[in-house]
């Protein structure tokens, strides 16, 4: 198991699925799956992560029925306003009650162009505002052919984190590309190998305290058979579920791995 320091994140990904009416009913669904398991859930944190169009609708939702969701958006400026078609600024997201944010997904560095560059900007945008990135890494499947399991994921995250003060409150989410929707997991050694040089990572670029409280996710096809094998290593501090997290019961279920770890 993680660190007892660490209070585990389960966070669903919903991508480009689900509008605002559809988010509704899956989130009073999540919530209601979940209700009779608080002795197995207490100790999690979960969150969500719509689209920008059902965050409103969201927050609403979970403020009026008090359900203990954390929201996080998929992706933010690194601007904080102006003439930038298109873009959202964290001081909007802020005010929206969101707490975290996605930054750096594989899916926005292939599609979107995004460099470590734009990572790090945004960072930077999202702890000036007060919101937690959520920092992806990762490498594909040549990449690790290539430089072997870590080299990459720990040059991305060394440049995600050039600025950050050490008293930053951040979440580091590894996941390999190819295991990305693919249904081709990574074994929890592998995940475990990753998890511990980005843990070393932000040892060296934030401290040794920073480290010690810093989360450290595996995302890439986890399931609800699979998580509570990734949950025993000991630098896996929860997951980032995509996929998987737009099925009310299989994500509870995700939430509820404690029911199979044994602890
Ligand atoms: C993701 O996109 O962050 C992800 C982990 O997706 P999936 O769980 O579907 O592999």
């Amino acid at each position: 198991m993680g660190s007892v320091t660490r209070k585990p994140l389960i966070a669903g990904n919903w991508k480009m699925n689900l509008d605002h009416l559809q988010a509704v009913a899956f989130v009073q669904k999540l919530h209601w799956t979940l209700k009779d398991a608080a002795h197995e859930t207490d100790s999690v944190e979960v969150a969500v992560f719509p689209p920008f169009t059902d965050i409103r609708t969201v927050q609403t939702l979970m403020d009026a029925d008090k359900i203990p969701f954390a929201l996080g958006a998929q992706d933010v400026s690194a601007k904080d306003s102006g003439a930038y078609t298109g873009e959202v600024s964290g001081a909007f997201l802020k005010k929206l009650d969101v707490h975290y944010v996605i930054i750096g997904h594989s899916e926005r560095r292939e599609y979107h162009a995004e460099s470590d560059e734009i990572v790090a900007g945004k960072v930077q945008a999202a702890l000036r505002h007060g919101l937690v990135p959520v920092i992806c890494v990762g490498e594909t499947l040549e990449q690790r052919e290539e430089s072997g399991p870590t080299a990459v994921s720990v040059a991305q995250l060394r440049a995600a984190l050039e600025g950050v003060a050490s008293d930053a409150d951040i979440v580091v989410a590894y996941e390999p590309v190819w295991a990305i929707g693919t249904g081709q997991v990574a074994s929890p050694e592998q995940a475990q190998e990753v998890c511990a040089a980005l843990r070393s990572v932000v040892a060296d670029a934030l401290g040794d305290a920073a480290a010690e409280r810093t989360r450290i996710l595996y995302g890439g096809s986890v399931k609800s058979g699979n998580i509570a094998s990734f949950m025993r290593e000991p630098d896996v501090d929860g997951a980032l579920v995509g996929g998987a997290s737009l099925l009310a019961d299989e994500f509870a279920a995700i939430i509820r791995y404690q029911k199979h770890v044994g602890v």
